[in-house]
């Protein structure tokens, strides 16, 4: 089966052209001007007026992730498709080892989960809840499966948190492997002194989960993960990086040389500590970690990203419901107990579109970089994913770059009832989407199966 996709402004990182796509089986097969289709039977999707670009690359998603005995509310059917019409045509999500389990454990429970429901490819990183030499033997079988990242924490003691020398020991290994260590860079023990003291003070309503952790809890933990990476001779991924203070930190270690990447997210782009103050408990749609910060200092994101001090976006995306008692209400008289996160798996295309290139402040081709190509080097998925090019996956997203429309509930797929970005009005929206040839968003209606998404084994870097 061969589908030609024509006349349509061709995008990648590096290239912009008005050309076609002929796409064979799964794969990209010829990129060129005026191709015919060889067979009667090919299908042909007029692109003309349309950006046709890599699929999006999600780096940083938890789906059915368990949180204090409830479950984030997209699980792999439903988040994979809200991620499909949102033009993000592969995830990496995070399978969690449990105190005590091995990663093995963790990788056949995720596996467990998506296999048979995702309905785009997706791969894992794995997060270690503790380091012990049983569990740092372990992280060379899990390269093995493809799992080449491993995620580690500075913040939430008791529960995700590792002190410094678990986190040196466990960098030491990744960086003799060629696997890549992803950071949460908050510090934790601050944090939780600064919880303690506010609830202490009857401060409880949600703008006190972002007082709680200021930007210097960010910066702080940001400058040590980069030097326990250094020390241990291993790349660091810093994620979901909110904070300028932050951000500093990774252009001085870049600066100096250092393999440092970090993300961030678009809620640290659109949104603010503002949101925190909106009535009736409405801060907690935006209870997530890090918090939403000032509003003065997103220009300095924008910043990072052109010029290359940020190398990705990606979501966190992690819904749980708002009006729901085992939701956002658990926290409706304490803010630390509102469970952390907040969709957007599928608004990130369109919102980095609308705020990107079509706001001037980054050009189209790095959009696309940082929305597919560029998380897909770091992550050992390029050149089957990242790009359009012969040979590589036929992930393709023809988007409509002139229509104007409403990020409303209504109109979302996701399985939450609230959207963070409720009324924003933007410019641009996914129309069609291949995932490996097939299409299965076709005008704005899903037509794919569940189930058809396939686990990415994903390169280490001595595979580069
Ligand atoms: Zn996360």
């Amino acid at each position: 089966m061969k589908t030609l996709i024509k006349g349509g402004t061709v995008v990648t990182a590096t290239d912009t052209y008005v050309g076609d796509v002929l796409v064979d089986g799964e794969l990209v097969q010829a990129i060129g001007t005026s191709l015919e289709s060889p067979e009667e039977s090919t299908r042909v999707i007029d692109a003309s007026g349309k950006l046709v670009i890599p699929g999006g690359i999600d780096v940083h998603t938890h789906l059915d992730m368990p949180f204090g005995g409830t479950y984030s509310v997209d699980d792999f059917e439903t988040g994979t498709i809200a991620a499909a019409h949102g033009g993000t045509t592969c995830l990496v999500d995070f399978a969690i080892q449990e105190q005590g389990g091995t990663l093995r454990e963790a990788y056949d429970t995720w596996r467990g989960k998506a296999d048979g429901k995702a309905a785009v490819d997706y791969g894992f990183h794995i997060i270690m809840r503790e380091y012990s030499d049983a569990l740092g033997r372990e992280m060379g079988a899990m390269v093995d499966e493809g799992v080449t990242s491993f995620k580690l924490f500075m913040a939430y003691p008791g529960v995700f948190y590792m002190d410094d020398g678990q986190i040196f020991r466990s960098m030491q290994i990744a960086g003799d492997i060629g696997a890549t260590i992803c950071m949460h860079a908050e510090n934790g023990l601050v944090i939780d002194a600064l919880v303690e003291q506010a609830l202490a003070r009857g401060n409880t309503e949600p703008r006190y989960h972002a007082l709680t952790r200021p930007p210097e809890a960010e910066a702080e933990a940001t400058h040590r993960a980069i030097c326990l990476a250094e020390m241990a001779k291993v790349p660091v991924y810093i994620v979901h990086l909110s904070a300028a203070e932050a951000l500093a930190e990774v252009t001085a270690a870049r600066g100096r040389g250092l393999e440092t990447f970090a993300e961030t997210c678009p809620q640290y782009l659109f949104l603010s500590y503002d949101n925190y103050e909106e009535p009736d408990f409405g801060g907690a749609k935006y209870v997530m970690s890090p918090p939403l910060r000032d509003k003065s200092k997103q220009h300095l994101l924008w910043s990072g990203l052109k010029r290359n001090d940020l190398q990705a976006i990606s979501t966190d995306h992690c819904p749980f419901c708002f009006n729901d008692p085992e939701g956002k209400l658990l926290g409706a008289q304490d803010f630390s107990k509102i469970p952390n996160g907040a969709p957007g798996i599928e608004t990130r295309m369109t919102l980095t579109f609308d705020g990107g290139p079509a706001a001037g402040r980054i050009s189209l081709n790095r959009w696309v970089e940082l929305t597919s190509t560029s998380p897909a080097k770091i992550f050992g998925l390029f050149p089957q994913k990242g790009t359009i090019a012969p040979g590589s996956d036929a992930d393709i997203v023809i988007f409509d770059p002139n229509v104007e429309w409403e990020i409303r509930l209504d109109n979302q797929h996701m399985r939450v009832d609230y959207n963070p970005y409720e009324g924003r009005r933007v410019r641009g929206r996914t129309e069609t989407v291949l995932s490996r040839g097939e299409v299965i968003i076709e005008n704005g209606d899903f037509v794919g199966q569940t189930g058809r998404g396939r686990f990415l084994k994903r390169k280490s870097r001595h595979e580069d």
